[in-house]
């Protein structure tokens, strides 16, 4: 089905209220935090700053698939801690190695294989950002994690959409969620300002608002967005 422009344009303006309202309520969220003591805890800093440290985004994007960032924040010290963030070396582990040392993560071998292949790639890339299309060429690189790697690691204007924005923005009533990524991704790069900053901002309080409020099973009582939403949860419970 294709939607209609007056349809857009409401989901648009929708989109840039909603931005507004999550960052009147929650603040900024500082994201992508890393480590800069090896071993510490991943912490926001005002984003990466090194060749290392846009590693540790890449490498945490990839953790964090199928699980909180709090599982993926354990494994990326634990890999901090044995000098890991390091494509060379990492590149140079054991299977076995780095799949030990990211067990919190969950689905540690498989991760631990992304992790090999994505280290070849830093190791053989360049300083610059990578294409998007050769990050997608990637084994168990999707476009969530292709834009997560651009936007947080190289402030590249990709929007991040996940399952998160999907849930949220089909309650609000802004998308059906069974659109294709692109799609959802091109309506908020196209509803808001293109800037890294804000892309950056606007996934973080969509995870925040998802994990505070709109849950699988939704608490409305509250929400700064109920105003919004026309989902049915929100009238009958809100
Ligand atoms: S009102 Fe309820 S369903 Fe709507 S956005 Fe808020 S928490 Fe989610």
């Amino acid at each position: 089905m294709v939607r209609g422009e007056s349809q857009d344009r409401k989901t648009a303006d929708t989109i840039r209220e909603v931005y507004e309202i999550l960052l009147s309520e929650y603040g900024r969220q500082g994201w992508w935090p890393v480590t800069r003591r090896k071993g510490g805890e991943p912490e926001y800093l005002g984003g990466p700053r090194d060749r290392r440290e846009r590693f540790e985004v890449a490498v945490g994007a990839v953790l964090t698939q199928n699980t909180s960032w709090k599982n993926a924040a354990r494994a990326v010290s634990a890999l901090s801690a044995a000098g890991m963030i390091d494509p060379a070396r990492l590149v140079a582990a054991s299977h076995d190695e780095v799949a030990g040392l990211i067990r919190s993560s969950g689905y540690y071998n498989q991760k631990a294989r992304r992790l090999g292949i994505l280290a070849r790639y830093f190791l053989d890339a360049g300083d610059g950002p990578p294409e998007r299309e050769s990050l997608l060429a990637l084994e168990g690189i999707g476009p969530e994690t292709a834009d997560s790697i651009l936007l947080y690691a190289y402030s590249g204007t990709f929007f991040v959409v996940d399952a998160y924005t999907k849930r949220l923005f089909s309650r609000l009533g802004g998308i059906r969620g069974n659109e294709s990524y692109d799609r959802i991704r091109g309506l908020f790069e196209g509803s808001l300002e293109r800037t890294p900053e804000i892309y950056n901002e606007y996934h973080a309080l969509v995870v925040e608002q998802c994990k505070r409020r709109c849950m699988s099973v939704p608490v409305c009582i509250d929400c700064p967005l109920s105003p919004l939403c026309a989902s049915e949860t929100s009238r009958g419970e809100g």
